[in-house]
Formats: structure tokens, sequence, C-alpha cells
């Protein structure tokens, strides 16, 4: 297991906080147009009804999110990585957050199982990208293409622009994971809008781990997410320390992943 402090240092303390949520800390970045993530060990579910402090866990999910943000750059999937600065920070374009987690679900889970009634574990017979209005106090309800463009929060162009960029995302990270025997179930995607000139461009943002999507081994079935923790079935660092392993990313230790990499 990582023991990694989460002590933020005396530089930390002096850069200017935009935001703080339950897994990670946005700083303005050393640029204009830049931001600083910075992952946390803290973890929660449940609405934050139950919360726990994993040790390493943030420095998992930093290496992660990179080397799947830097999978998206390869097969030219906009995103909002740029580079990672150390065990628990990665510099990143700031961009205009829709406010919308995007689902994408290949197999039944979670709550699709349980409004639908569907048995988990179920293949669906298409990947189903479904959309979530971001607000804590309403508790994220799922939302329909109809009150997206009425109400504002997205234009028709962006909604199928967001679906292509969901299922790009969904292929690629399914295929990478196959390859290390993982099926990835379903996970959350945030989207953000960057401007250039006076064009939009439409870029995948917050992050990929294992706290945003469902990861099971293909052969055991065992999960290896966030699901874990939820449900109280082992030890989630272990979990997540097995995807990176599989996926090579602990190997290459203190430098940047830059490419990813399949190993047997
Ligand atoms: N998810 C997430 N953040 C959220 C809600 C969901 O990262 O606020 C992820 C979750 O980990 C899972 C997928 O999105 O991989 C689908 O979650 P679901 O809608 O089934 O909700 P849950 O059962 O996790 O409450």
């Amino acid at each position: 297991m990582l023991l990694v402090h989460q002590n933020l240092g005396p530089d930390m303390a002096r850069r200017n906080k935009l935001y703080e949520g339950k897994t990670k800390v946005l700083y303005d970045g050393p640029e204009a147009g830049t931001f600083v993530q910075y992952f946390k060990d803290d973890t929660t579910a449940f609405n934050a009804e139950k919360q726990a402090v994993i040790d390493g866990k943030g420095v998992l999910n930093n290496r992660l999110s990179e080397y799947f943000m830097n999978g998206l750059t390869t097969i030219g999937v906009p995103n909002h990585f740029l580079k990672r600065l150390n065990m628990r920070e990665q510099l990143i374009r700031s961009a205009e957050m829709i406010p919308l987690e995007l689902i994408v679900r290949n197999v039944s889970a979670g709550s699709f199982s349980k409004r639908l009634g569907i048995e988990e574990g179920t293949p669906l017979p298409r990947p189903i990208v479904e959309f979530y209005y971001k607000d804590k106090k309403l508790g994220n309800p799922l939302v329909a293409e109809e009150h997206i463009v009425a109400l504002g929060w997205a234009s028709q162009q962006d909604l199928d622009d967001m679906v292509a960029i969901a299922l790009r995302v969904n292929d690629f990270t399914s295929g990478i994971l196959f390859g290390v025997g993982i099926k990835l179930i379903d996970f959350k995607l945030e989207i953000g809008r960057i401007w250039e000139n006076e064009y939009q461009r439409l870029i995948v943002a917050d992050e990929i781990s294992p706290d945003t999507c469902r990861l099971w081994d293909m052969e055991t079935g065992e999960k290896l997410d966030k699901d874990v923790f939820r449900h109280d079935i082992g030890n989630v660092a272990d979990a997540y320390t097995e995807v990176a392993r599989r996926l090579g990313v602990l190997q290459q230790n203190n430098q940047p992943v830059t490419k990813p990499t399949l190993i047997n």
C-alpha cells in the first residue's frame, strides 16, 4: 500500500484555492488558462453519508487519470490534462464546466439496476449514455436531453458532441482495460468548454479513475473500484493499486507517464 503524507506543504498554502470538493482541490495554475488539480485521499459515498480517508488513493488516482487522459490525447480526444506536477497534483487546462455528469454504461449496475429493475451484471445491448444535472442539493437528478436544451445547460450541438466524445472515451478505455483483464462496467465523465478565438471546443475534464468507474475483473468478477468502499467488500487501496499495476502505471515510479503501455 502506498503511504504518502497529505500535508500540503508551505508552497501549497500560498496558492489560491478555487474550489474544494470531496476528493479533489482546484488551485489557480501558474499561467492563465491553467489550474492545478490536487487529488485527496478522502472518499465519500451515498451523498457523503459515508466517508473515509484511504492512504495513497489520491496518488493512485492522479496517476491513473493521467494515464487515461494521455491515452485520449494520443487518439485525438481533447482533454484537460497538461502535465503531472508531483505525486498528487496535475496541471490542467481550465475549462468552463457544463453542469452535467455523463454516465456511460456497458453493463447494468448501481442506480441503473435499481431504477429499472435490471439485475446487476446484465450486459446492455449497446452502450447507454445518461445525463445527470450537477446539483448536490437536488442529488444530481437524471435529466433528459429535452431538459438540457430547454433549460440552456447545453445546445443540441453540444449534446451530440458530448455523446460522440463519451462513446469514444468508452471504446478507448474499455479496450485498454480489456487488455489487462478488466471489464469497464460504467463510468462518469465531465465535459468543459474552452474557447479558441471565437470557436468553442469541448474537452474531457475532471478525472477518469477507479473513483469514477466500475471495474470488474473479467475472470473472477472481483470489484476493483469505489464499490469496494461503498459496500465494504475489501481493501480499497489494494483494489486501486491492482488496476494501476496491471496497466503498468506503477512501474514508472516517479516518471510522468506519457504513453499508455500494456503489460501481459
Ligand atoms: N459516478 C461518479 N460520481 C457520481 C455518480 C456516479 O463517479 O456522482 C460513477 C460511479 O462510480 C459509477 C457510474 O458513475 O461508475 C454510475 O454510477 P450510478 O449512476 O450507478 O450511481 P451509484 O450507484 O454509484 O450511486
